[in-house]
């Protein structure tokens, strides 16, 4: 880690973005991931989020059947089962 912290107390540090290559003001960047602007970094969050969501998409029309029964299956687990044959009743004295 050649990184040095050298504390600029009231002086803007400036840092080059290592994607868009523009010089940017540190404000400009997030902690983590620290070598991209956060331009870049939202650029590459919105891509990777919407081939996520394409990618899943597709993967659903492909499997369709298998889909609706996975989430049938999951749906069904969530929801609070409905007491059959449960003993005790209001009716029961
Ligand atoms: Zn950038």
């Amino acid at each position: 880690m050649p990184a040095q912290h050298t504390a600029a107390a009231g002086r803007e540090q400036h840092r080059r973005c290592s994607r868009c290559q523009a010089e940017k003001s540190s404000r400009d960047f997030y902690r983590n991931p620290a070598s991209i602007c956060k331009q870049c970094h939202n650029t590459a969050t919105g891509v990777r989020n919407k081939a996520r969501r394409a990618a899943i998409a597709l993967l659903v029309s492909v499997h369709r059947d298998e889909y609706r029964r996975l989430l049938t299956a999951e749906r069904a687990r969530r929801l609070p089962q409905p007491e059959t044959a449960a003993g005790g009743g209001p009716d029961v004295a």
